[in-house]
């Protein structure tokens, strides 16, 4: 069991420059849960982290959905992983005085009789996560939709952008980062530890998101940059409790009245930036869907460090056992980084294994030519 009353135990060493157990590049949710399972085991840190723009994380919905694509299969672990997820969160936001996670099951709206009868059909085949929802024009007023609705439950909503920034606060004010860009000329790895600059720390471990694909350590790795996009809207009369999906998902987002509305999935693009064709596709969809008025107040995009076999990066490099990493997440970062980030710590603290499927020993052989 996580213990919730973390801040009693008040005993993590002092950080910063000097001396550190370990040198953590990138606070998206990776160096944020990472850094939040050393501090549990009371191991020093410090993260560097430039605070760009458009990261995944910041760009990210933070639903976890148990299951995934157009035919309801069951997501990876999704048990086991949710439930981590939900104590992990829980327990940071009782640390940090706020709340971070919500479930919000999702009401997906079928947008045709097909998609309809396979939500049924994967019900009678005793899919735990699939409900008939029983009030069918419940969200009439809403939501033009002909083909009725169904509940996947239990889905939850992670306000990860709110719990980013206050876990940020809280370690500027442990003096346990420093916003700067990591530049791998000035890191110098020895079978001692790393130094950086003034940094002198056992090991560096890399949650830098797309940045790994250019690592020279990492670069090797199967990773498959998907590039994915998003609106926020301002709705008054939109509801909180749900995620509503048709085509796309609509999700509460941490500011009253605002909702997030995506994504799409592009394995080919030109650029990072928010690109034309999504703002139309998805102002249309928009247009169709809602029957209340709505504004458009801004369109992000962001690059998802995604693997091609759909498993995360964990671990250690075969050859330069001082230089790790946490990476990998794909979509489903909010339901995978607590879990492995804690597997990595308990790897480091007590030497407990990484799981095979998701550490990096699997590809040994690629990583040491
Ligand atoms: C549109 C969209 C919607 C998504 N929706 C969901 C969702 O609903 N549910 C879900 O589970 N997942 C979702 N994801 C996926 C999820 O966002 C990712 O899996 C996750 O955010 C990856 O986190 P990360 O920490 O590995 O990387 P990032 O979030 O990219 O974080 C990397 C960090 O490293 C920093 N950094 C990088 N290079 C350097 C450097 N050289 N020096 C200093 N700092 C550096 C960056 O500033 C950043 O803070 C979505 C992604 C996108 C794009």
């Amino acid at each position: 069991m996580i213990e919730n009353d973390e801040k009693k135990c008040d005993i993590n060493p002092p950080v910063g420059g000097g001396g550190a157990d370990y040198l953590i590049i990138g606070q998206g949710i990776c160096g944020t849960m990472l850094s939040w399972f050393l501090k549990k085991e009371n191991k020093s840190f410090i993260i560097l982290d430039d605070d760009r723009e458009h990261t995944a994380s910041k760009v990210a919905a933070g639903i976890i959905n148990p299951v995934t694509g157009r035919r309801y299969v069951s997501s990876w672990m999704t048990e086991e992983l949710t439930s981590f997820a939900l104590q992990s969160y829980k327990e940071l936001g009782v640390y940090l005085n706020s709340e971070f996670i919500f479930q919000k099951d999702i009401i997906d709206i079928f947008p045709s009789a097909q998609m309809r009868d396979a939500f049924v059909n994967r019900i009678a085949e005793n899919n735990t996560f699939l409900h008939t929802y029983p009030n069918q024009n419940d969200f009439n007023p809403i939501f033009n939709y002909d083909f009725g609705c169904g509940r996947i439950a239990p889905a939850y909503l992670v306000h990860i952008q709110l719990m980013l920034a206050s876990w940020r606060k809280e370690l500027f004010n442990l003096n346990a980062i420093r916003q700067t860009t990591f530049e791998v000329s000035k890191l110098k790895v020895s079978e001692e530890g790393v130094t950086y600059e003034d940094i002198n720390a056992k090991k560096i471990i890399f949650c830098d998101g797309i940045s790994s694909m250019q690592n020279e350590w990492f670069q090797l790795l199967p990773f498959s940059a998907v590039k994915g996009e998003a609106l926020i809207i301002e709705c008054n009369d939109m509801p909180h409790n749900f995620i509503f999906k048709k085509g796309f998902m609509m999700a509460p987002h941490s500011v009253e009245n605002h909702f997030w509305v995506g994504s799409d999935y592009q394995w080919k693009f030109e650029d990072a930036a928010p690109s034309e064709a999504f703002y139309k596709k998805a102002t249309a969809h928009l247009k169709h869907w809602l029957k209340v008025p709505f504004n458009i107040l801004f369109h992000q995009a962001a690059i998802r460090p995604a693997t091609i076999e759909r498993r995360p990066f964990v671990g250690f490099h075969p050859l330069y056992s001082n230089v790790g990493i946490l990476n990998g997440m794909g979509t489903k970062g909010t339901s995978l980084a607590p879990y492995f980030a804690h597997q990595l710590v308990q790897h480091l603290v007590y030497d407990f294994p990484i799981m095979e499927e998701a550490s990096v020993q699997r590809f040994s052989r690629t990583l040491s030519k």
